[in-house]
């Protein structure tokens, strides 16, 4: 259930909790926000700084995001390789907007130097973030999907930011 190099929840965990939370919030009524968390050039970063510094970086980005989570619900998981999942329950867009900032700012603030990243000299996270308003008629592949559109989006506007799927 965990992920050995982070400490945070792995995939399978994620997975299992994901389907619960998309349940309950469905029956609640509540609404349910997913951030997709990926760092910014790390093949680079592996490349120039070897894997060793690319372990240690995960686990800066990993605590730099764990900062900006508050609420006991709110689940922070390694969704592969460099890449991490946030699911916020009971959380709308405006509010998993300002989080995502947050963590944007959070991580560009531990300054870890990335003299190859083609953005920042320091390393980076793109974010992308979805809501969803009736999980009644939404599937967690649909779900997990458009946070992957955002973040492409994300990507592609500049990285270091978050963008909201709409
Ligand atoms: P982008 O800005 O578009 O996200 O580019 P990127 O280089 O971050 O993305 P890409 O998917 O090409 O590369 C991801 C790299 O992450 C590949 C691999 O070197 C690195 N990586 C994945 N898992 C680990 C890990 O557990 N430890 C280390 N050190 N590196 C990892
Ligand atoms: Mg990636
Ligand atoms: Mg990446």
């Amino acid at each position: 259930k965990i992920d050995p190099l982070t400490g945070i929840a792995n995939r399978r965990y994620f997975d299992e909790i994901f389907l619960k939370e998309i349940n309950r919030a469905s029956y609640e009524k509540n609404q349910l926000s997913l951030l997709l968390i990926d760092i910014d050039f790390f093949k680079k970063y592996n490349d120039y700084y070897g894997h060793v510094s690319g372990d240690n970086c995960l686990k800066m980005v990993v605590e730099a995001i764990t900062k900006e989570l508050k609420r006991p619900m709110d689940l922070l998981a390694r969704f592969g390789g460099e890449e991490f999942i946030v699911l916020l329950p009971n959380t709308g867009k405006t509010s998993a907007e300002v989080i995502g900032n947050k963590i944007v700012n959070s991580v560009s603030s531990l300054k870890i130097p990335h003299c190859t990243s083609s953005i920042c000299p320091y390393i980076t996270v793109s974010i992308g973030i979805t809501t969803i308003i009736h999980p009644e008629i939404c599937s967690s592949t649909n779900f997990i999907d458009q946070a992957d559109k955002a973040l492409y989006i994300a990507k592609k506007n500049g990285r270091n930011r978050a963008i909201v799927f709409s």
